[in-house]
């Protein structure tokens, strides 16, 4: 099975040149589901006790079945938080596969974590966190806020040792992505969200929430969430005047940037994430706005010693990794995960072909096509604009439409191949949403999308 025959070189060859069509595609057909039952009559059933053969089965997968899936780098996709990896990171994905190395231990992956450390110095630099921080790359913002989160929690048992039974308490805005709450449940952890006056949530609007907890509820306090660009409508929380109260009060200060994080190289709104250089820890996910293939996210900690403390294995099989000869730099000891593909790799041989500017001017253009967005909505007497875009993102209504029709107009563009854009809520109120990621996406895209709602 692992021996080479002419068959392998073949079928390898075959699987470049579809990978070299994928990868120089820059509108791929934009693929629709369809039903297990009818797929599988299409394709029958694939494992068998003598196997189905290599070439049938990438005919099946090339010819069927990613037909079956939307490209998340297509130019009209604008829903969710698409992605864009660039043609660098898809390639070098490969050349990580390929190189079979081992993600968790310096030992082992010296070369490749190195790579990995490489980008994520750039990363922790675009937090202007101080000397001494870092982090690490995992498999997605959720992992990456539980990471952050449980070390918050082993401090707060350790600063506060009658706690040590205690179900923790969060607090978080609103505007909190859905994975915050649902780490909390993973980690038997209780989550309150702070309602504001404002889009964001602010120092004051913090402090008061924390001064109406009582007694117990305070000591249960271990950490602040903020959010630098919620998912939906990419606000940010005022981060300078909330750092201040959890310094005050010691409480860890944990800044989810899932989505938004790109944007701290964009020089036309780095200002708005002040305060940022103060969090204890940060979730970035560079599968969303910088390019990465998925998956690929990043927690940062300001003191890192203190992740390792809630995150480092041990095992009678593991203490040779822990061994002078072994020193260096262990992503396991970091993150909940550990045996971990080498995933920040792309990234890095990504920004190191390119170099950072072109990630700002790149990570730039998300920003301009929402302002573009944001003005033809306004000059469109169909149309209205929700509120102000946001780094990436704008809301708007079509006028006179209810919830059914959003949904009927997004299945049917989705259905012709034209283009994936869903609605989203905004409070309470049905609106369509686009999130800009993709650096292709031209002003023709837009203006086509806008036209099908005329
Ligand atoms: C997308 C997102 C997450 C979840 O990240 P995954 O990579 O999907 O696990 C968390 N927080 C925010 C703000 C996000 O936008």
């Amino acid at each position: 099975m692992h021996t080479i025959d002419m068959d392998l070189v073949e079928m390898t060859l075959d699987v470049m040149k579809y990978t070299i069509d994928r990868i120089s595609n820059v509108t791929p057909e934009l693929g629709s589901p369809k039903k297990e039952e009818d797929l599988l009559r299409i394709v029958g059933e694939t494992i068998t006790p003598e196997g189905i053969g290599g070439e049938n089965a990438f005919q099946l997968f090339r010819d069927v079945l990613v037909k079956a899936t939307v490209p998340i780098d297509h130019p009209r996709h604008l829903a969710f938080v698409p992605a864009a990896p660039t043609r660098a990171a898809i390639m070098f994905d490969l050349v990580t596969s390929a190189s079979s190395i081992h993600g968790a231990y310096w030992m082992e992956g010296a070369g490749g974590i190195f790579c990995e450390n490489q980008a994520m110095k750039w990363l922790v630099s675009l937090t202007k966190l101080p000397e001494g921080a870092f982090g690490v790359f995992t498999s997605g913002g959720t992992a990456a806020n539980l990471s952050a989160l449980v070390t918050a929690r082993e401090e707060w048992r350790e600063t506060y040792p009658e706690c040590a039974k205690e179900r923790g308490l969060l607090l978080a805005s609103t505007g909190a992505h859905s994975s915050i709450s649902s780490m909390a449940k993973v980690m038997d952890a209780d989550i309150q969200l702070i309602e504001s006056d404002n889009e964001y949530m602010c120092g004051k609007e913090l402090q008061e929430a924390i001064s109406k907890l009582n007694e117990k509820d305070r000591k249960r306090l271990f950490a602040v969430v903020a959010t630098g660009g919620t998912t939906n409508a990419g606000i940010i929380d005022e981060l300078d005047s909330i750092a201040e109260v959890c310094k005050k009060e010691n409480i860890w200060f944990h800044v989810d940037c899932a989505y938004g994080g790109g944007a701290l190289a964009a020089n036309s709104v780095r200002h708005l994430f002040n305060g940022i250089e103060q969090a204890d820890s940060i979730t970035i996910d560079p599968h969303k706005w910088l390019f990465s293939p998925y998956d690929c996210g990043a927690v940062i900690y300001k003191d890192l010693e203190l992740a390792k403390k809630a995150h480092s294995q041990k095992g009678a099989y593991l203490e040779i990794f822990k061994d002078e000869g072994a020193q260096g730099f262990n992503p396991a000891d970091y993150q909940i995960q550990l045996t971990r593909r080498l995933r920040g790799m792309p990234l890095w041989f990504s920004l190191a072909m390119h170099g950072t500017n072109k990630y700002k001017e790149a990570i730039e253009r998300g920003i301009e096509l929402a302002k573009l967005a944001e003005q033809k909505v306004k000059s469109n007497e169909n149309l209205e604009l929700v509120r102000p875009s946001s780094l990436s993102v704008v809301l708007f209504k079509r006028n006179g439409w209810s919830a059914e029709d959003y949904r009927d107009w997004t299945y049917k563009n989705h259905r012709e191949g034209f283009a994936l854009v869903t609605p989203s809520l905004w409070k309470g109120e049905s609106v369509i949403r686009f999130c800009f990621i993709n650096p292709d996406t031209t002003e023709k895209d837009i203006d086509m999308i806008l036209e099908t709602l005329n």
